[in-house]
């Protein structure tokens, strides 16, 4: 089943914007530099084109120093477009009474290209076709240039097979680029489904250890909910009956939770509910908002009747952390409480007693 709306957001692959950070704030400024210690060995015909590369180059970089982070997505679109769009006016403006053929030109040509082939292809890893096209565009611009030099004879150096090799390298690495892109996708998906629970589509089990261990003393709201006597719903209507309820019910958790907190399913019909408690945990205030929150599921899942008849009730244990209870300790009262809210009869919420104050130290 898909996640509901409002289960929490899958957090964000944070590999495209370490690649972005690498390539605009440490490759770009590295690349500029050593294009600007060629300028004074640049013949005249080919000062212009260095100069024109080298600005481009730093003053991206230094765009993407100085701009906020949500200009750095536009950034990492326009660059490649002005750079391909400069490679092919180069390439254009190449020739008799245009530019001349210079050797540092073919050096950076046949160097960067490759380089900047997989940089862009990585750079988009977010957006593979959006990296393909933008990898194979500049191929394309790259070849163009080394075949308009070579047909023209403006540049002595370069071999009759060169274009169609820096072609072949070029595909290559987007290939590889690509491919790589695609690995990071999946282990991505894999490391989500990981911590999702297949039936329900909420968090699971290994999600609520990770976070328990992430968090081990906090300030939170911790419930336990257990669904009440549903062996019988199996036993009477069958196991695939069970799944719908126990679906169900994860719905109307996340309908009720409203992104307000992080549901997981505990075990079979058991969920946990984690909110974060502010820093006055333990408040009146915090303790009728949550509580209420918790009895509005209770009473919505009691008031429902599911898809093939069946009723459930659902009985809770709520515990409210004050700042530095750990985790741990604010799960077993609220599996005290859970208990209790059992023995007392079930369909009901039972709020954990708050938990003994540490001793004051003289
Ligand atoms: P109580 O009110 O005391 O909690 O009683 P209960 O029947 O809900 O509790 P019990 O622990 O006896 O039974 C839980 C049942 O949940 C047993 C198990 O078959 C069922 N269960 C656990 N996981 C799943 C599941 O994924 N699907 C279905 N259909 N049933 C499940
Ligand atoms: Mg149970
Ligand atoms: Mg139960």
């Amino acid at each position: 089943m898909p996640p509901g709306p409002t289960n929490p957001p899958a957090p964000q692959d944070p590999l495209p914007e370490r690649i972005g950070q690498l390539y605009f704030r440490v490759a770009l400024p590295l690349v500029g530099a050593v294009l600007l210690t060629a300028v004074p060995d640049a013949r005249p015909g080919s000062l212009r084109v260095l100069l024109v590369l080298t600005a481009l180059t730093l003053v991206t970089a230094l765009l993407h120093a100085l701009l906020p982070v949500r200009w750095h997505d536009l950034l990492r679109r326009t660059f490649p477009g002005v750079t391909v769009a400069f490679v092919l006016g180069v390439a254009l403006l190449s020739g008799p009474g245009g530019l001349p053929g210079d050797p540092q030109l073919l050096t950076l040509t046949l160097l960067l290209t490759p380089a900047t082939v997989l940089a862009w292809t990585l750079l988009f890893m977010d957006e593979p076709r959006t990296g393909r096209l933008y990898g194979l565009v500049l191929t394309g611009s790259a070849v163009a240039l080394l075949w308009r030099w070579q047909l023209r004879g403006l540049q002595p150096q370069l071999t009759t097979h060169t274009p169609l090799l820096t072609l072949i390298v070029c595909l290559t690495v987007v290939l590889y680029g690509v491919a790589f892109a695609d690995i990071n996708r999946r282990y991505r998906d894999g490391e989500r489904a990981l911590r999702r629970d297949t039936l329900t589509g909420l968090l699971n089990r290994r999600a609520f250890d990770e976070q328990a261990r992430a968090s081990a003393v906090g300030s939170w709201a911790l419930a336990l909910l257990d669904v009440d006597h549903f062996k019988g719903v199996n036993d009477t209507h069958g196991h695939t009956a069970g799944d719908r309820v126990l679906r169900a019910v994860a719905d109307v958790i996340l309908d009720v939770l409203a992104g307000q907190g992080r549901a997981y399913r505990w075990g079979g019909e058991e969920f946990a509910l984690l909110l974060p408690g502010p820093p006055a945990a333990g408040s009146a205030d915090l303790t009728v908002r949550v509580a209420g929150l918790i009895e509005d599921i209770r009473a919505e899942v009691a008031r429902r009747t599911f898809t093939g008849g069946q009723r459930v009730t659902l009985s809770a244990g709520l515990s409210l952390s004050p700042a530095g209870e750990p985790l741990q300790a604010a799960f077993e009262r609220a599996d005290a409480a859970l208990r209790r809210a059992k023995a007392d009869g079930r369909d009901r919420v039972v709020l954990a007693p708050a938990p003994p104050r540490p001793a004051q130290t003289p």
